[in-house]
């Protein structure tokens, strides 16, 4: 599709450069660790999907992601994440992620040009 926000390799070291962090302060797992970090994993948002995105301001869809921080990866920055709207630079809490799929989004799209 070409709407990776980041290659994979980039994506793979900046995770396994977070992992090396988290076991060194760690040393010893007990079995509380393990149910703690596997609990964190489960809350990982870095490999969300992209969504359709609606601007309240300015009333365009876009596909990709809302900037989030990962509740188990905090340092981890996606760039091509939005923080703000690419058409009216409205302010990330005027966008809304919606549940359509990038097909369903192409047509809508297709209905209603971007109006810059
Ligand atoms: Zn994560
Ligand atoms: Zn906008």
């Amino acid at each position: 599709m070409g709407q990776n926000s980041f290659p994979k390799t980039v994506k793979q070291s900046i995770t396994t450069k977070i992992q090396a962090m988290v076991n060194k302060k760690a040393p010893i797992e007990t079995e509380d660790d393990r149910k703690a970090d596997l609990q964190r994993l489960k809350e990982c948002i870095c490999n969300r999907k992209n969504t359709t995105i609606r601007c309240k301001r300015c009333a365009n869809l876009f596909f990709g992601r809302i900037l989030r921080t990962c509740p188990s990866h905090q340092n981890v920055v996606f760039l091509h994440d939005m923080h703000t709207c690419p058409v009216c630079v409205g302010p990330k809490g005027d966008l809304e992620e919606l549940p359509i799929d990038f097909e369903t989004y192409k047509k809508l799209v297709q209905l209603t040009p971007l109006r810059r």
